[in-house]
């Protein structure tokens, strides 16, 4: 109960950590930490990064490199059960490009049952949990699946797989909304796994001439949830966005050029705009500065106010991944 209401205070805010366990062929590496519990993470600090010693960071929940999906799910599952009460949540993957943000969100490249990960399960949930209630409230899902890239929003649900950018809209009946892209009404997991690979294949088509672009741009997956009480009449609305977010690792300027350089540039500004977003929204600061990028304006209704963030920090565990992972904690610190 003390704990609900701490987190009221700080104005639904979560922050999970979590892990990567080394890949095969990667054993008996040395890694960044030398300690995790339920709740934080000790990383040793050579001395090239300062005096030699530990620091330790503190999360609501650390998942280990053990950690299985469903164990992730089970502490994500009541945040995506209060959609369908009506409000409306964020749930982001962060850290470098090879952390497991995509892992978390979506699986590993041959995905199984076992290894889904927290989109289709939030998916399957909310078809259940709605089952169990359509004696008493009839409800509608629909999803949309977007990519920010460089600042401009594309649908990756459309068939034509063009680069149309699209508008971000606010209006009064339907809050922030993007009226171009793709809405479509799903009632089975089959239906979203159909989707979410037609999503996948949309960002890949452009990947071939960026290569890999998935970790330079943002995809985020929103699922619309309508309700109606079959008694009083009465609607409810709930949204959920599912962001796998640009990989947060910092480009060495004097290294890249042009394209390369304003990807970066997007990215580093896009990812900060989040940070002081949270920040501020953590801090009960009264002027939250939501309008300095895309996402943040794509997200700004379901940011705040009675909305529910989660934000997993995802770190690598090999050495070499230090500064990087030193970053990704000190983000985290800042927005929890
Ligand atoms: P990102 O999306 O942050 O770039 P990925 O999710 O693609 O990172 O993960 C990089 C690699 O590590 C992939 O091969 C992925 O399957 C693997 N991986 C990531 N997290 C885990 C995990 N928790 N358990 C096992 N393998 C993982
Ligand atoms: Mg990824």
């Amino acid at each position: 109960k003390l704990y609900n209401q701490v987190q009221d205070l700080k104005g639904n805010i979560r922050v999970y950590c979590r892990v990567r366990p080394f890949l095969p062929g990667q054993s008996n590496r040395a890694s960044t930490y030398d300690h995790i519990d339920d709740t934080s993470i000790k990383i040793i600090t050579p001395s090239k990064y300062g005096k030699e010693g530990r620091k330790s960071f503190s999360f609501n929940k650390v998942f280990g490199p053990f950690s299985t999906q469903e164990e992730v799910f089970t502490d994500t599952q009541p945040l995506i059960r209060s959609v369908l009460d009506g409000y409306n949540v964020c749930i982001f993957a962060y850290g470098q490009t090879g952390s497991g943000k995509t892992f978390t969100m979506t699986g590993p490249r041959d995905i199984t049952e076992e290894s889904q990960g927290v989109n289709y399960r939030a998916l399957s949930d909310l078809f259940l949990l709605s089952e169990q209630r359509k004696d008493t409230i009839s409800y509608g899902i629909s999803v949309q699946m977007l990519e920010i890239y460089n600042e401009q929003v594309r649908d990756l649900l459309s068939m034509d797989a063009t680069n149309k950018r699209l508008e971000i809209r606010n209006s009064s009946q339907n809050g922030i909304n993007v009226p171009d892209a793709n809405l479509v009404p799903v009632s089975s997991t089959s239906d979203v796994i159909y989707l979410m690979n037609l999503g996948h294949k949309n960002r890949s088509v452009s990947a071939t001439a960026m290569n890999d672009r998935s970790s330079r741009s943002h995809s985020c997956l929103t699922v619309h949830v309508h309700g109606k009480d079959l008694t009083s009449g009465s609607i409810l609305r709930g949204c959920m966005h599912l962001v796998d977010l640009a990989g947060s690792e910092r480009v060495d300027k004097s290294e890249v050029t042009g394209d390369r350089l304003k990807e970066a540039q997007h990215i580093n500004k896009s990812l900060s705009a989040l940070g002081d977003v949270i920040a501020s929204l953590a801090q009960k600061n009264s002027h939250v500065p939501y309008r300095n990028s895309k996402l943040t304006q794509l997200l700004q209704d379901s940011l705040g106010g009675q909305a529910k963030t989660l934000m997993f920090v995802h770190i690598s565990p090999e050495l070499e991944a230090l500064g990087e992972t030193l970053s990704t904690l000190k983000f985290a610190e800042r927005v929890s």
